[in-house]
């Protein structure tokens, strides 16, 4: 037998979040720490920001990516993206609450001054 014939060891399945892109308990992860459930993630384009160049000098449009992490050794998380910055944040579920309610608390000021 030799060394590529032996099965890598990986750790137990976890119990997956519904709203998990993998559903599958993450068997195919080493270590127990990278066991995590990770949703799709959603784009919000950024129409008012200029276009940014990546490093194969392509031209992109911004966007805002969020998602959300969780796993049995890791502290859940909403996470958001943007590409332009490499701006990685995680947030708890109630500060990503209190972000949406001051967007939208900003968004109707912008509604209800436009009438
Ligand atoms: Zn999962």
């Amino acid at each position: 037998m030799t060394t590529t014939d032996t099965p890598r060891p990986t750790a137990p399945a976890i119990v997956c979040r519904p709203w998990c892109s993998d559903g599958d308990g993450h068997t195919n992860e080493f270590l127990a720490d990278d066991q995590r459930c990770w949703s799709e993630w959603e784009a919000v384009p950024l129409s008012r920001m200029p276009l940014w160049e990546d490093i194969n000098r392509g031209w992109n449009p911004q966007k805002l990516e969020v998602a959300t992490e969780a796993g049995p050794r890791r502290q859940d998380a909403v996470l958001l993206y943007e590409g332009s910055r490499d701006l990685d944040l995680q947030l708890t579920a109630v500060e990503a609450l209190a972000v949406a309610a001051a967007l939208t608390k900003a968004a109707a000021r912008l509604m209800d001054g436009a009438r």
